[in-house]
């Protein structure tokens, strides 16, 4: 039963796609935009094309960036030769606000789950494998302490070990099952500070 414009009814629908936001939340946000000034509309409408048309995979770490290489693989102040594995570009930014790692990362954009049938080949692996290739000393498995980002710890650590290239973990002052980006910058210091030799 369509009880409004066929027009509101479509942006009720685009927008109860987006994750964490059910149907209710959906109309609200719909009658929101509605009564929004038009330039506003405008803004956000842009922003969001402007976004998904421009932003794409840092060449180096695979995060989200706007340039061919991201702002910390191009800057020569990072260590190179650190590289930190993390699943989200969200988790990079958690360890870039304690502004204490000055390693570069690599972004894998998921976690192995067999459960879910993603595999190593849906994950950013190959890519952090070629860099390898290259001059560096370590590589610090940051994924969560979920069953997924352990797996993935396991399986990343088993494909670098031949290589002889240094694979540590950080602590387990992380929760298990816990998301990092929500994790106080003290713990993530300490996890990172405390990681283990795999
Ligand atoms: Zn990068």
């Amino acid at each position: 039963m369509d009880y409004y414009s066929s027009q509101i009814t479509k942006l009720i629908e685009e927008l109860s796609r987006l994750p964490g936001i059910g149907a209710k939340s959906a109309q609200r946000l719909a009658f929101h935009m509605i009564h929004m000034p038009q330039d506003q509309v405008e803004r956000l409408a842009q922003a969001i094309v402007d976004a998904k048309r421009n932003v794409r995979y840092c060449k180096e770490c695979c995060t989200l960036t706007d340039q061919e290489i991201c702002p910390i693989c191009s800057s020569d102040k990072r260590d190179h030769s650190t590289i930190m594995v993390v699943e989200t570009t969200r988790d990079l930014a958690a360890y870039e606000k304690t502004g204490k790692y000055d390693g570069v990362y690599h972004v894998l954009h998921g976690a192995i789950s067999p459960m879910l049938g993603i595999g190593p080949a849906d994950i950013r692996l190959k890519e952090l494998m070629q860099r390898l290739q290259g001059e560096v000393k370590e590589v610090i498995i940051a994924t969560n302490s979920s069953l997924e980002g352990e797996t993935t710890a396991m399986y990343i650590s088993k494909l670098i070990k031949p290589t002889g290239i240094k694979v540590t973990r950080i602590a387990s002052g992380v929760p298990v099952g816990g998301d990092l980006e929500y994790i106080d910058e003290v713990t993530l210091l300490r996890a990172l500070e405390g990681r283990v030799t795999l």
